[in-house]
């Protein structure tokens, strides 16, 4: 299992890097612990920005085949519409937000690893522990049970130039290198459920801004729609479809088909932020460097611009070319980048809670002078899209 760099974690941070490093001839191991695919369907939008760096891996043609293409979004207060954005400015190439649940999103970008180097990825393997003695990086890896009947080992090692940490927003590595986080809680918790779509609203996103607080929703591929209800306390662990079907028809007015419900999840919302994203050998990318509010969905595509820049990095430290201070403007640039996007997702839940009418009114008014304002929109419309 040695490589030039070994990826901890085979999300779609992992994979993705795994791709870019695999195309510019590095030596890549990826060790993902989950012997299958989660089917959960979490990230959906994938916005211009990263939809140019996966053009750079060749995925981005398959997942716009796949994906519905989001070109406007509508903000709608007691069944008006209070103003509509698109994206039609925002990038020339993609001029949309692309919607594709995160488990296709996975498979697209496993395929185009396996694609590159068949062995590259390796399921069932545990990262449990990290020793950098300087001039390499060795880690500990637990075949999981199907694996080490397999392989007839439980324990081994792989030893690289260099390791990523992509271990998601628990990241065990980040702990195991000691690498302090900032946490911060929000007062918001939703639940969201994917039916089929009856909304007539077909490939728009539309926000309802109601006094009970927002309802999002968003347009999925084979005519499914994403609802998502903002609530004051953690849903109630019994809500099932026919709870979340109700708490929409009753601030929007429409009443999703609870018999077709296809993925229902509870969620409260956090940020953790690691105080240092590279520490000897080991870089922490994607939620393992910065875990930011999904309302917004910016964080795999955070994740994916983070691995687009560290490439270049990467190739010119196998290179033997000193780069320190490229790594410390990388992190640096990403921390930052991170705040921006952690920022704008703090803005989103703001706009989202609920306000007595006569507030709401006036918040709602104030959204939509500044819709009707083509600069503001357009302005509002590129910080939306990650620009
Ligand atoms: C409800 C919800 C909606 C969201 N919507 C959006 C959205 O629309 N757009 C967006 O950009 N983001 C969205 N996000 C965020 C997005 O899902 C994450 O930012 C993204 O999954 C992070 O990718 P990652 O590869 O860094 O981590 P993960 O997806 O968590 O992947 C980490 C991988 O590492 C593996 N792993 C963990 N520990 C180990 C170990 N010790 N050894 C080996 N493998 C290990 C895990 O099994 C997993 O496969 C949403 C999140 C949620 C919860």
């Amino acid at each position: 299992m040695d490589a030039d760099v070994l990826i901890a974690g085979g999300g779609p941070v992992g994979l993705y890097l795994a791709a870019a490093l695999l195309q510019e001839g590095v030596a890549v191991k990826v060790l993902e612990r989950r012997q299958s695919r989660n089917r959960h369907t979490r990230a959906i939008g994938i916005h211009p920005p990263a939809l140019e760096a996966l053009a750079g891996i060749q995925v981005a043609a398959s997942m716009v085949r796949e994906g519905i293409r989001i070109r406007s979004g509508m903000a709608v207060s007691g069944g008006k519409t209070v103003g509509t954005m698109t994206f039609d400015a925002v990038s020339e190439d993609y001029p949309f937000v692309l919607a594709l649940p995160q488990f296709r999103t996975e498979e697209l970008l496993e395929d185009r690893v396996r694609a590159l180097d068949a062995g590259a990825l390796v399921r069932g393997a545990n990262v449990t522990g990290v020793r950098d003695d300087g001039g390499k990086v060795t880690i500990a890896v637990q075949s999981s049970a199907g694996a080490a009947v397999r392989s007839g080992s439980h324990n081994r090692s792989a030893t690289a130039a260099l390791l990523v940490a992509a271990d998601g927003a628990r990241s065990r590595l980040r702990g195991a290198l000691g690498v302090p986080v900032d946490r911060k809680s929000y007062p918001d918790h939703y639940l969201m459920g994917d039916f089929d779509d009856g909304s007539g609203y077909g490939d728009k996103a539309v926000l309802f801004l109601e006094p009970e607080g927002i309802v999002e929703s968003f347009p999925l591929p084979g005519r499914v729609r994403r609802w998502v209800v903002r609530l004051e306390r953690p849903a109630a662990p019994e809500a099932g479809p026919l709870e979340l079907a109700e708490l929409v028809q009753r601030r929007t007015g429409f009443l999703p088909d609870a018999a077709t419900n296809s993925m229902l999840s509870a969620f409260s919302v956090r940020a953790t932020t690691a105080r240092r994203m590279v520490t000897g050998r080991t870089v922490l990318l994607g939620d393992a460097a910065h875990e930011i509010s999904p309302i917004g969905g910016q964080g795999m595509n955070l994740g994916w611009l983070d691995a687009s820049e560290l490439v270049p990095v990467i190739c010119a430290a196998l290179a033997g070319e000193p780069t320190g201070r490229r790594l410390r403007d990388f992190e640096k640039g990403r921390r930052r980048a991170a705040a921006v996007s952690r920022r704008q997702a703090e803005i989103n839940m703001l706009l989202g809670r609920p306000l007595p009418r006569p507030l709401l009114r006036v918040r709602t008014a104030a959204i939509g002078a500044a819709a009707a304002v083509p600069m503001v929109n357009q302005w509002a419309a590129r910080r939306f899209t990650m620009h």
